[in-house]
Parts: C-alpha cells; structure tokens; sequence
C-alpha cells in the first residue's frame, strides 16, 4: 500500500495526534486504494488556531490579491482534471465522464469566486437627519469550518472554499471519511497555488470530534456543512450555543412531474440525468416520479427501454454510465426500499436487484430500477433512497400532484415537464423547492443560487448568494 497520507494545516503535512490511521476503499472492486492519517478534535483545534492566527492578515488584503489565488489554484485544479477524476472515480465510483465534469465544476467555482472577490460591495444610504450620514460595510465572518460528504468529493469542498477566501476568510475542512484522497490531492494543489500558511487547512478524522471541536471552539465563527438533514440538525443545535453562522445543504425528496402535454423523450432523458447520474446519490436526486395519466404507460415503456440500455459497470471503465452505491450501508439501504415496496404491491417494471455476476460480485452495485404502483405508506416514497431506483405515481389532477409533490419535509429540487408555458410559471411559482427544473434535468450553475427550503437546509452556495454567506452586515453612523 502507498503511503499514508498527511492532513494540511497550518502550512505543513501532518500527522494525527492519535496516530491512528484509516484505508480507504474503492466501491467497485473492494480493493484499498489508499491510507490517510485519522485526526480528532486536537487537529482540528490546532488548524483552527491557525486559521485564526492567518485570518488578520488575510482579510485585511485586497480583494485583487485574494482574487490571484483563486485564480492559480483555477489554472491547477482545471490542468488536473483527468488526475483528479481518477482519484474520485477510485474512492468513491463515480463513472470518469461525470467526475471529470465533477472537477470542470470545482475548477468553474474558483474562477467564478477569484472575480467576484471584487464585487464585494457596501452601499451609502441616505440619512433621515441632516448631520449623519450612513455607510454600510461587507466584512468576512471570520474562521470557517467546513464539512462536506463524498458524493461530490471535489466540487462539494470548491463551493465552501472558493466564496469562503473570497470573502476574506479562513478555513478549516473536515472531507467525508469515505473520499480524503481527493481531498488530499487538492490541497496539494492549494499548497502549489501559494496561499499563505494558515489560511486554508485541512483536517481528517473522526466526524463527531471534530464537529464539536467547530461547535465549543470560540475562534471558529461559522460552520458550513453539507450532509444529511440528521448531521445539519446536530450542527445547529451545537452552534446556536455561540450563536455561530451556519450555512446548511442538507437532504432531499425531489418529485419530477410529467404532465401529458410534455416532450417523453426529453422527460425520460431528464428523468435519467436526475435520478441515476452520480448512481442516484445526489440532494438533487429524483425521489418521486410523477405521471400523468394519459402518458403513463407511454413514458414508462420508454424509461423502461432506456434503463434497459444503461451501463452498469466500474467507474473507471470508458462507457459506464452508473458506478457501484458508495458502500455496503448505501446499497442496503436501497435493496431495503425495493423489498419494503415490493412488500406494499409495488411493481418491479424494471430491475430491482443486487448485481452479483462477474466482476460485479466485488462491489456494490444495484440494477436500474423502476417501481409502479407506489402508494403513499411505502419508504421510498417518504425517505431520501440515495440510490438508482425511481417510484412511478400516476395522477389526474394538476391540484392535486402539487399537494403530494410539496406534501415533504424536504424542498430542495423539484422537476416539470410540460410544454405549455402558463403552467410552467405556474408550477416554479407553487412548488416549495429551493430549485426547480423546467424541462431541465440538471439545474445547477456555479452562479445560480443553490440550496433548500424546509428540511433541506439554510442558506445558499452559488453565485452572489454564496459570497453573502461568509460576510457580515455592518453599519457605520457618521455624524458630521
Ligand atoms: P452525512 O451527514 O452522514 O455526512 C456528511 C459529512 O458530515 C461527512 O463529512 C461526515 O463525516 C460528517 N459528519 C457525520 N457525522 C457528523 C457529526 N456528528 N458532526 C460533524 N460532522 C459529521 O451525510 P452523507 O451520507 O455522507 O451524505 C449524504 C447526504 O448529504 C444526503 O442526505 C444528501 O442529500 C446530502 N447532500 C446534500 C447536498 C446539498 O447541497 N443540499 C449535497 C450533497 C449531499
């Protein structure tokens, strides 16, 4: 095995305090692809106090100067496209296609946050009186802790880091267990792109040590998590003890509604970019599918044709187009949602099981499935699947599709498919979603505004909305 690797703060590449270490798996052959070194809360404390210490220096440079490391590590991480993919490809699955557009997005939020770094504005508002004047200021919110999970092990980290340093911050990252490597591989990019000792750090270890190293730890200001909604609740809870920022992308359950006036072929394809990119493992995910009557049986014989032609295979292989689930915990899960509906009369119209011939006995891979006949008591369609499995519900009503699509608690991503442009307007307007797909499967761009309502979080990454997160308001009363 190679080496283990170190985590990166303050400058240098360290070990654990502990000395413990963790392997680190790849999901399609079983095989160990690597060894990190495995931290707690005194690494974490230690990045912190240098994120602390660099953050003085930091946010008082200019904007222009932040913007040329950004830009740097843009130029790196774009030139390392292929290396990179293969990392996450290997520890986590993803097909190269779409973890090297994985890395192209990453790469995009670096260059995005290196010239909206700029624009960091305040506003002179005129005065009720006439010997005060008013002046409102952008300023950084201080350290930052960030945690992200490893379905997006590159990108995930880009959208916390690159608004975060434009802003003027510093940070301390904590990766998902499951996908470090990548992380690693980054900030030995970070550390090429020439960032001041301190201002970027990054930490790997036990997730419950460190998040309350960022909870207890009065350096740290705010916390940006992306995860499940179970992880985001405890996160708050600790936070608000501080009363510490926090910024949360958190869970989804999103319907996809076809109505019978939709293009079925670019519904299907839709459907298929929403549910089974990345194996089903995406907030964004499809978890309801919706379809209106007079089409059903049309759309679901083509999703059925389609699914049949899907490419289940090794990440690493050239044509594959679903990888493996993460791990052993993700693909039982999924099995568990199939049986729970195959239990409650639902149909299989389409996969449904295990793969286990061949290769395919190594890792964790399940069928693309498709389930009808779904009624409301079943699992899959009240709790997030995370998996390559679509439940079809028909309906009649226009009403009534928009009450079960908002009947959640989640309301991160919704999708529609019709051509008539009234109910288009209508749907984006009613549906409580944070993002809404119109006749896109696929609704994210790195200056688009990204995040949920309800359950699914607070805040949002994207754009100028994701610079606002890492500053605060502050206003200054002249008297003259
Ligand atoms: P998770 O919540 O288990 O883990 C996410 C991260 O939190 C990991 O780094 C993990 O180590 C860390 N973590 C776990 N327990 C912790 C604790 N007690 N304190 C601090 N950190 C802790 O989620 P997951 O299973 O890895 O990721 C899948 C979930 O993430 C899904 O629910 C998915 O919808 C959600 N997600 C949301 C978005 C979004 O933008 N809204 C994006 C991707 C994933």
């Amino acid at each position: 095995m190679d080496q283990v690797k170190q985590m990166y703060i303050n400058g240098e590449w360290v070990a654990a305090e502990s000395g413990e270490t963790l392997s680190v798996t790849n999901p399609a052959t079983g095989e160990t692809v690597g060894a990190v070194t495995f931290g707690d809360n005194r690494d974490a404390a230690k990045a912190i106090d240098a994120a602390h210490a660099a953050f003085a220096s930091w946010s008082r440079l200019t904007a222009r100067e932040r913007s040329k490391y950004l830009y740097n590590l843009y130029e790196l991480v774009r030139n390392s496209r292929d290396e990179l993919a293969g990392i996450i490809s290997a520890e986590m699955g993803k097909p190269l296609r779409e973890a090297k557009g994985e890395v192209l997005g990453a790469a995009d939020n670096f260059m995005w946050y290196a010239e909206e770094a700029k624009r960091v504005y305040g506003e002179t508002i005129p005065s009720s009186v006439p010997n005060k004047r008013i002046m409102v200021l952008r300023q950084p919110v201080g350290v930052v802790g960030a945690i992200t999970p490893w379905n997006f092990p590159v990108n995930m980290v880009a959208r916390k880091i690159a608004p975060a340093l434009a802003a003027g911050c510093t940070v301390v990252l904590k990766p998902a267990e499951s996908t470090p490597l990548s992380a690693i591989r980054l900030f030995e990019l970070i550390e090429q792109a020439g960032f001041p000792k301190g201002v970027v750090n990054l930490v790997i270890g036990k997730p419950e040590a460190i998040g309350q190293e960022f909870i207890d730890n009065p350096k740290l200001s705010k916390i940006g998590f992306t995860g499940s909604t179970r992880v985001g609740k405890l996160l708050m809870e600790g936070a608000a003890k501080q009363v510490k920022r926090v910024s949360m992308e958190l869970g989804g359950h999103a319907p996809f509604i076809v109505f019978d006036d939709a293009d079925l072929d670019a519904a299907v394809e839709g459907l298929f970019e929403s549910k089974f990119r990345n194996s089903g493992q995406m907030c964004i995910c499809t978890n309801r599918l919706y379809v209106q009557e007079g089409v059903a049986d049309a759309f679901t014989e083509k999703l059925v044709e389609r699914l049949k032609k899907a490419k289940v295979g090794d990440g690493r292989l050239k044509d594959t187009e679903i990888g493996p689930l993460v791990n052993e915990r993700a693909l039982a899960k999924v099995l568990e949602h199939i049986d729970d509906a195959k239990a409650k009369g639902g149909v299989l119209a389409a996969g449904g099981n295990r793969l286990v011939e061949g290769d395919y006995a190594r890792g964790f891979y399940c069928e693309p499935t498709l389930i009808t006949d779904v009624t409301g008591d079943m699992k899959i369609a009240n709790e997030e699947t995370f998996g390559p499995v679509v439940p079809l519900i028909r309906f009649s009503d226009e009403k009534e599709v928009v009450k079960q699509a908002n009947d959640t608690r989640y309301g991160l991503a919704a999708y529609v498919y019709t051509r008539d442009n009234a109910r288009c307007f209508q749907m984006a307007e009613q549906l409580e979603y944070g993002i809404v797909g119109i006749n896109d499967g696929s609704p994210t761009q790195t200056q688009a505004p990204f995040g949920g309502f309800k359950e699914s979080g607070i805040g949002r990454e994207g754009g100028h909305f994701g610079l606002d997160e890492y500053l605060e308001t502050k206003f200054v009363s002249f008297g003259v």
